[in-house]
């Protein structure tokens, strides 16, 4: 039988700084990457807290700042996903693709939320970073900026 061991958070810690000096890594309570000072914050008392830092660390080697759009940001995610599991298997940590899908629908699903007329629920075209226009009812409705990290956590 193959046991996969997740190594701790401070010996997969030390490790990633070593191999990349330039990001800073700050214990905090939540999951964010800033690119402002390159610095990843991670949660450490966490079941999944190995991958969801490799989540952060990949916005930050993709040089993941700003978003145009929404749909740019799901794309993002997707990205950092992608690039979370080439780091999960370079730093032998656990990939898991339940924690990748549920991460990423509950994007779709803020997606959908915001993209929907609050008049007919038609699904609206987003014509500025903050505004959506319902083709079908001409409805327009505002929303409030998306931040890359911390999504999850101020959704719920
Ligand atoms: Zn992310
Ligand atoms: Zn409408």
């Amino acid at each position: 039988m193959v046991v996969t061991t997740t190594p701790s958070i401070r010996s997969l810690v030390a490790k990633l700084q070593t191999s990349y000096p330039h990001v800073q890594f700050v214990a905090g309570n939540s999951f964010c990457w800033s690119s402002d000072g390159s610095q990843v914050t991670y949660l450490a008392d966490h079941d999944d807290a190995a991958l969801l830092l490799l989540h952060e660390l990949a916005h930050g080697l993709l040089e993941h700042a700003q978003y145009d759009r929404d749909i740019h940001l799901l794309q993002m995610e997707r990205m950092a996903w992608d690039e979370a599991r080439t780091l999960a298997t370079l730093f032998d940590v656990a990939y898991d693709e339940e924690i990748r899908e549920s991460a990423l629908d509950s994007y779709r699903q803020w997606l959908h939320d915001r993209s929907s007329c609050p008049d007919c629920t038609t699904n609206g075209l987003q014509t500025e970073k903050t505004t959506y226009t319902c083709l079908a009812c001409r409805q327009t409705w505002r929303v409030n900026e998306a931040r890359v990290c911390g999504l999850r956590r101020w959704r719920l």
